[in-house]
């Protein structure tokens, strides 16, 4: 919100109230905080607070709890999708949309084969927060921007986003509980240093460790090839004990042999601490290739690990509702590239 102060006949005093009220509760209702009704009306006519409609929610129920996908129509008709992906020990984590559609256009993503139809404006990011505790009453504690999109294609909206999250009068989130992932966007990665928020975590979206096959499966591997990233990350240390978390979808023969465990290896070993974050690959409507099996993702797991490399598995959430990482979007808004709108 920002204050026409010369409009308002009273209520300054109090935005922060209405402001801190509006988001942590998705509420505008400037009468509660004690302004007399000219007062009142007169905020109205100035702020507003649209939230986005929820179309439709799907879930999936699994041992670590229920993985659940918003579908949310924006102002213009658009739609964005969210998902709450449980961790364990009862916490969960939102998992947001920074784009509709995405521009990156790689191979194994559902949301890029729908192109980049517009970036999401600051007020819709922050929305879907809103709408995800107030109006579905998810619980969360972290949020990642791994939904649709490339979040620093779009820094324009999401750096102020992170700014709101954060901000101790709005949602109040600490930094540590938020993650970028990025395909590796070198630009986007420096102005988020430039961002100068310490504590904030960074992932990336490997998939390859060589420039053949990352630039196959990701084509922004041909502007930014693994050296250029590498040497970039290599400038990104924020914090004394930060962990770059490194994303790799494991597409079976095409991805998951000896040589390319190897090839992780030598890509993250300048990189200091690093949590390597096997992803098994969720098909989409297009199927690049199968999802592995238990034994294939276990296996290319313990060559990471002979590696030396620490790593995690991300156990599937979701796919049965296209709610799994690289199945979000809706490929029949697919349409001929059109200017693109920034906020
Ligand atoms: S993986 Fe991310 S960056 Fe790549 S196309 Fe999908 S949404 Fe875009």
């Amino acid at each position: 919100m920002t204050l026409a102060r010369a409009r308002l006949p009273q209520g300054h005093g109090i935005s922060k109230a209405i402001y801190k009220d509006a988001l942590r509760r998705g509420r505008f209702e400037p009468e509660q905080h004690g302004l007399r009704e000219a007062s009142a009306a007169a905020w109205r006519t100035h702020f507003r607070l649209v939230l986005p409609e929820v179309v439709r929610v799907v879930s999936e129920d699994s041992e670590t709890g229920t993985t659940a996908k918003a579908v949310l129509r924006l102002a213009d008709g658009l739609e964005c999708e969210c998902v709450l992906l449980p961790m364990g020990r009862g916490r969960s984590t939102l998992c947001v949309s920074s784009q509709i559609g995405c521009k990156m256009g790689c191979k194994f993503c559902e949301t890029g084969r729908m192109g980049l139809l517009r970036h999401m404006t600051t007020a819709e990011i922050v929305s879907e927060l809103l709408v995800a505790r107030n109006v579905l009453g998810w619980e969360f504690r972290n949020v990642v921007f791994m939904g649709m999109g490339e979040a620093l294609d779009n820094a324009d909206a999401v750096l102020p986003a992170l700014r709101v999250l954060t901000d101790p009068m709005g949602l109040g989130m600490s930094q540590e509980r938020i993650t970028i992932c990025t395909v590796g966007h070198l630009e986007g990665i420096q102005r988020l240093q430039s961002l100068g928020m310490k504590r904030l975590n960074l992932s990336i979206s490997l998939n390859a460790g060589n420039d053949a096959l990352r630039a196959s499966l990701m084509p922004i591997n041909k502007r930014a090839p693994l050296a250029r990233l590498q040497e970039v990350l290599g400038g990104h240390r924020p914090r004394a004990n930060f962990v770059l978390g490194v994303n790799y979808c494991l597409m079976p023969e095409i991805n998951d042999r000896d040589e390319h465990a190897h090839e992780i290896a030598e890509f993250c070993r300048p990189l200091g601490r690093v949590m390597v974050n096997v992803i098994p690959y969720n098909p989409g409507t297009a199927p690049l290739t199968r999802a592995p099996t238990d034994a294939e993702i276990e296996h290319f797991v313990e060559l990471l690990r002979e590696e030396g490399l620490p790593v995690r598995l991300r156990i599937t959430k979701g796919r049965t509702v296209m709610a799994a990482c690289g199945q979000l979007g809706n490929v029949d808004l697919r349409r001929p590239r059109l200017p693109i709108a920034r906020n």
